[in-house]
This record gives C-alpha cells, structure tokens and sequence, in this order.
C-alpha cells in the first residue's frame, strides 16, 4: 500500500505536519478568479517574496537621502553590498565564503568562469556537455571555443541518452570523460538539466573530469535553491547560477558563481575589472590589477545594489528554511505529486510518461511529462482552470513543486485540474 492517498483531507494533513508551512503566506501569489493560482512554474521564475518591496524601497530612500554618500553611510553600504550575500549564498551551495560571489549574471558568469578554466592547448581543446542543455550555454560554449580560434562542430562534444532513454547514466558520463582522456579541456553540465529535471552526480563526473586532467564545471541555474548542494567537498573547479528560478530574486536578477578554494589567490587567465581589484587599494586606482584573493577576483563591476536589495531578503529565506528542511519536504511533495500524475496515467492508458528521473538522488523539484497526445490543449486547459507551469515544444510538459511555497494541497488539486483537462 502506497503511503500516499488522492483525498484533499491528506493533502491537508500534510500542509498542517509541514515545518515549512508558514513561508507561503510570505510570498505575492498571481490570482485566478479570485483565488491564488497553482504556481508550479518556479523554476522559470521564482515568486516575490513580500519583504521585497520594503528592501528595495530602503535603498531607494538611502539614495534619496544621501546621494553618492549611500555608498558608506546607507543602512546596508552600497560599497560593501555584496559582501552581506557571501556567507547565506555559501551555505546555500555549500561552500567556504571565499569560494563564492554575487555578482553580473548567469550567463555573464558563465563566460567569465570559461576565461579562466576553458584553456585549451595542444590536443586538449574539446569541451563535453549534457545533451541539449540550455541554449545560452551552447553559445557560450561554442563562442568561446571560436574565441580561441577553435571549431565548435568538432570541439563542442554533447552527450546523448541510450536509444529508448531520455536521461544520461552516470557510468555513460564517466565512460566518455575517460574516452576523451587528454582531449578533454573541460566538463560543464547543468547541474539539473532544465529540460528532463534530472540531476546529475556532481562529485562522480567531477572526479572522472579531474582524473583525465579536464576541468570540472556547473550550471546551477536550476539547481541552486533546489538541491542540498556541496560544492567545496563536490570539488568542482567552477559553478554559477542564476537567481530568478528557485531563488525568488526577482526577473533578470543578480547571480552567483563559485570558484574551489584550490584556484583561489593564483595567478589565473580572466577578463578584470576594478571590482576584483584588491579591496584595500582599489580607490588607489592603480594601473596594475592586483587580485582579491577569494572569488570577489571575478567582479569586474560594482555591486548592483537594487536586484541584491531583493537577492538579500530571499536568501534570508533560504537561512531561515534551510537547505536540509527544503530539501525533505520537497522529496516529499515531488513524490506525491508523481504519484498522483502517475495514479492518472495509468487509469488512461499511459497518457503521461514522466521522464524525470525518478530516484531523488537523480531529481529536485520538477517533474517532466512527456505527453502521448494532444499535450498542447491540455496545457491550455490547465492553464485556463489556474495552473502556471511550462510547455516545451513538442510535448513536454514542466512543473515545479517548490517546497517554499507549494503546498500539497496545490498538487492535489493540480491532480485534479489535469484529470480534468485530459480532453
Ligand atoms: C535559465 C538559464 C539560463 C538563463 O541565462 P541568463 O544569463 O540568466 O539569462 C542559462 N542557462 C541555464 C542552464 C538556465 O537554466
């Protein structure tokens, strides 16, 4: 017997037994017909946090009060901003303080971390991604590579799923790392592909990319937020990400990036600006770049303070809730929600085939269905019944149960809604 049951009156008590119940009512839903919508689209864009407003207003009125002056003497000094985001933005990824920053954005991120570990030479020039990973990262990947004069088409290698599968095997990963050997520059995966929602095994492909003398890097976008992540003792050499998803920072908001203590303070390839200058000496202005020791070395520009004001109020959530609390409800919530999509499909004939891995130590919060038939229309008619997830040509269908503002009662009802809406 299953331990979950398709009853509102389980969902309930569900929601009632939540540690975590209470951050919903901190958060802005949209509503539909005068109720709040079902929003499992978090992973594309994150819900306002309701303290937003007042955090960014702060800094308006700083500004208004004392001008350029804010930059020391506002509540929270535009000058030291970012520092206030290192420690909560290193216990969300586990790492030490030094090895992250806040700063630019993701994809911006990207590039600069690819200046510094994509240093191809010799034979070693080839870079191995996850099969159709977002399409920002292929241009990075293959802009970068034509930067050093290389070809993409034969540099740029993206690893398929078996015949029959949707998702990489990790031995697959780890065998073809070991294939390429020494004409791996470097591995960068999403560290949850966007797509399927499987997450891969960060320290297995890390070790296996180290072993041949590759590097090692990863795009958090959807895993930062999502996964109980451990960076330093993971030991990639580079990650980044971006805010907006499951961080709730706000559209196109600051993003992060984390560099292993084992590069910092050395002498490393990267594009500088005055912003990686040594802190003690950068009103010096000195025409010689003297880098921070930590991975601030990667700034090239001052903080921005109006998206961080926002950033700084979601991660506080993030302290608040914790990673490991997050973490539990969410294989919690995804599992029953599987259940219950699962429950459907096998009434009706395996309408929905739910391609995300479904083991947690392969998955976050999300859930993809591949849709056998008219997947467009019911995602129109879910979408006209209060439900806000995703739909990615041709026939998949995306959504996030995200265990800070989800409850189960929400995948109750979606349960509902989509059985509904089958045709
Ligand atoms: C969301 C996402 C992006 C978006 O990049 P921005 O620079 O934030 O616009 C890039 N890569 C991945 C893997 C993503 O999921």
């Amino acid at each position: 017997m299953s331990a979950y049951q398709n009853t509102i009156d389980f969902a309930r008590a569900q929601d009632a037994a939540d540690p975590l119940r209470d951050f919903r009512n901190d958060f802005h839903f949209p509503q539909h017909e005068g109720k709040p919508v079902i929003y499992f689209a978090g992973n594309s864009l994150g819900l306002q946090p309701k303290a937003a407003a007042a955090a960014l207003k702060q800094e308006l009125d700083d500004w208004a009060t004392f001008g350029v002056e804010g930059h020391f003497n506002a509540k929270h000094p535009w000058y030291s901003y970012h520092e206030e985001l290192t420690a909560s933005t290193a216990r969300l990824v586990g790492a030490l303080p030094e090895e992250v920053v806040v700063m630019n954005q993701l994809t911006s991120n990207l590039h600069f971390l690819l200046v510094s570990f994509y240093r191809p030479h010799g034979k070693r020039v080839k870079i191995l991604s996850e099969q159709r990973p977002f399409p920002s990262d292929t241009y990075a990947f293959a802009s970068q590579i034509q930067f050093h004069g290389l070809d993409p088409a034969t540099c740029l290698v993206e690893m398929v799923p078996r015949s029959g599968e949707h998702t990489l095997r990790t031995e697959d990963i780890t065998q073809k790392i070991a294939e390429l050997g020494d004409e791996l520059a470097l591995v960068c995966f999403g560290a949850v592909n966007f797509l399927t929602g499987q997450a891969f095994d960060i320290r297995a492909i890390t070790e296996a990319a180290h072993h041949v003398g590759a590097k090692a890097g990863f795009d958090l976008a959807h895993a930062a937020g999502n996964l109980h992540l451990k960076l330093h003792d993971d030991g990639p050499d580079f990650a980044c990400w971006c805010s907006y998803k499951y961080l709730n920072s706000g559209p196109g908001g600051v993003a992060g990036a984390f560099v292993h203590q084992r590069h910092l303070g050395k002498d490393l390839q990267r594009f500088a600006g005055w912003w990686g200058h040594d802190k003690k000496e950068r009103f010096k202005m000195e025409r010689e770049f003297k880098p921070m020791p930590t991975a601030e070395a990667w700034q090239v520009s001052n903080a921005p303070v109006l998206p961080m004001a926002v950033h700084r109020v979601a991660l506080e959530q993030f302290d608040r809730a914790g990673m490991e609390r997050l973490r539990a409800k969410s294989i919690q919530l995804t599992g029953y929600l599987r259940w219950l999509i699962e429950g459907i499909s096998a009434a009706n004939g395996n309408i929905f085939n739910i391609i995300t891995p479904s083991d947690p130590a392969d998955s976050g919060a999300q859930l993809s269905i591949l849709v056998n038939g008219d997947g467009r229309g019911i995602f129109k008619r879910i979408a006209e019944r209060g439900v806000v997830c995703d739909w990615r040509e041709p026939n998949v269908l995306r959504m996030a149960p995200v265990p800070m503002y989800n409850s189960f009662e929400d995948a109750y009802r979606f349960a509902q809604i989509l059985n509904a809406s089958r045709s």
